[in-house]
């Protein structure tokens, strides 16, 4: 397949001409949320951003093949349940169900396959093995199993970390430290009573697997030695995707990934979102103030994935008005009737968006300029609209597009058509009307109050009155 796809590659940091290793498929892993609570829109962010990845390869005629892993052992989901006095597979469950809730509501295409650590305990203690026998893994004193990074003379290559300057035979167990604590990683860590009941007997020994070696275990196990995309924030850079590296080449001795692509933070005032601050908000916090999940949808797609953003309601109010704009130019469209033929100027303009809009979309995913070609499109064909030179069968061809560019971003979905108002409502619309000739205001207000009370919203366009049914 011939395309001009870019993509950002953290591993050169260059922009890189994308092609998969099989033509036409692409097999993608994408690190899944920890569930030990509710993720919040910062994760989601991420989670966003792969939905749009993804989107956009089969937009442009690629099969994807997306592998979500769910962390649900590490050291937070053991700390978690503990703190919560349940079992950790209760623990965790509960927060995967609304994991899944979650991305449905905002629209997030599923994976083909959501595998769970705790699932593939066997593929990890295997993996481990191998790295024993090559003498890249050493049991430790404490019983725990090690990474000797020393002996992986590519370590560093992804976060750019200089090895020679780490401490040789230093060792870290916890799953996350910072880039100046590099030092030998737990694959395997030996039961400690801290651990309760979460232990597995194996041929490592009693005791659970370190987090890096599972993304490393269930990225190979669905989707080969070597794949084509490896997705996370800028977090998991390091020490996480560091470290899979590290495991997954030095135990197949081949390339583990060809794209590495990472997301930015989401932020408040300037700073992370994240749990541990406070500064977080879930979707769930978001819906109970009345938002559309679908403007969270488009707050957090309609910056470029590599930018820092930050988080606020009038961003949040912007992006509802921003997916509201759209849905009511497709409603728009679905009203024409008998309009005069543009004589080409719709086709023109379509033409245009379309190679705009890819354009940008190949190029690492400009979202920010495809959006504006999108808008200023909305705004040139509304203007053919308002002097009636939109014919219906163009009508229905713009209509077309804009269904074709939602299976990208997913914000428009099914709009309500106009049909034929109830009786007692047309009744309210004609009484507003007349109030409004008459230039009374207040009663026109009023009777717009009323009506939006019984989920009508007007419109005040050059053509007159319009509504629709507010959404749900
Ligand atoms: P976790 O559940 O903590 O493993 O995180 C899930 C995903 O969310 C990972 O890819 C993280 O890198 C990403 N992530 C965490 N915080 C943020 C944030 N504030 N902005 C964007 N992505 C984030
Ligand atoms: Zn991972």
């Amino acid at each position: 397949m011939q395309t001009s796809i870019c993509f950002f590659n953290t591993l050169t940091r260059k922009k890189e001409a994308f092609s998969p290793l099989e033509p036409g498929n692409v097999k993608m892993y994408t690190c899944g949320p920890t569930v030990y609570d509710y993720a919040h829109i910062g994760n989601f962010r991420a989670f966003l951003f792969e939905d749009l990845l993804k989107r956009w390869l089969l937009y442009r005629g690629f099969k994807v093949t997306h592998v979500m892993n769910l962390t649900d052992v590490d050291d937070r989901t053991i700390k978690g349940s503990q703190k919560q006095q349940v079992p950790l597979k209760q623990f965790t469950d509960f927060y995967a169900k609304a994991f899944f809730e979650d991305i449905k509501v905002l629209n997030i295409q599923s994976a083909d396959i959501y595998p769970r650590a705790t699932a593939h305990i066997p593929e990890m203690v295997a993996l481990i093995k191998t790295l024993m026998a090559k003498g890249y893994a050493y049991q430790g004193e404490d019983g725990s199993i090690y990474y000797a990074i020393s002996k992986f003379p590519d370590y560093g290559k992804l976060s750019k970390i200089k090895i020679a300057k780490l401490k040789p035979g230093a060792r870290v167990s916890q799953d996350e430290y910072a880039k100046e604590e590099a030092q030998d990683f737990a694959l395997w860590k030996a039961w400690v009573p801290e651990d309760g009941d979460v232990y597995w007997e194996t041929e490592l020994g009693k005791g659970r697997p370190g987090w890096h070696i599972e993304c490393s275990a269930m990225s190979m196990k669905y989707l080969g030695e070597t794949f084509d995309i490896h997705c996370g924030g800028v977090d998991n850079i390091f020490p996480h995707h560091e470290n899979e590296i590290a495991q997954s080449e030095a135990a197949t001795g081949k390339r583990f990934v060809d794209y590495w692509m990472h997301n930015e933070h989401l932020l408040v005032e300037g700073k992370k979102m994240a749990k541990r601050f406070g500064n977080f908000f879930t979707v769930r916090d978001l819906l109970a103030k009345g938002y559309d999940p679908i403007a969270i949808r488009y707050l957090l797609l309609s910056t470029h994935y590599r930018q820092q953003f930050n988080f606020t309601f009038e961003g949040l109010e912007s992006a509802k008005g921003a997916v509201e704009r759209l849905r009511n130019f497709v409603r728009r469209l679905h009203e024409v009737d008998g309009g005069k033929d543009s004589e080409g100027k719709v086709a023109t303009l379509t033409a245009k968006l379309e190679a705009c809009f890819g354009g940008s979309m190949d190029m690492d995913l400009d979202i920010g300029t495809a959006l504006a070609s999108l808008f200023d499109f909305v705004r040139e064909i509304n203007n053919l609209l308002d002097t009636n030179m939109v014919s219906k069968q163009e009508a229905a061809d713009v209509g077309g597009l804009m269904m074709r560019l939602d299976e990208v971003l997913g914000v428009i979905g099914r709009v309500e058509v106009e049909e034929a108002l109830p009786a007692d409502i047309d009744s309210l619309v004609q009484k507003r009307e007349a109030a409004r000739k008459a230039k009374n205001w207040e009663e026109a207000d009023a009777i717009r109050a009323q009506l939006k009370q019984m989920g009508i919203v007007l419109e005040d366009t050059s053509q007159g009155v319009r509504w629709h049914k507010e959404k749900a």
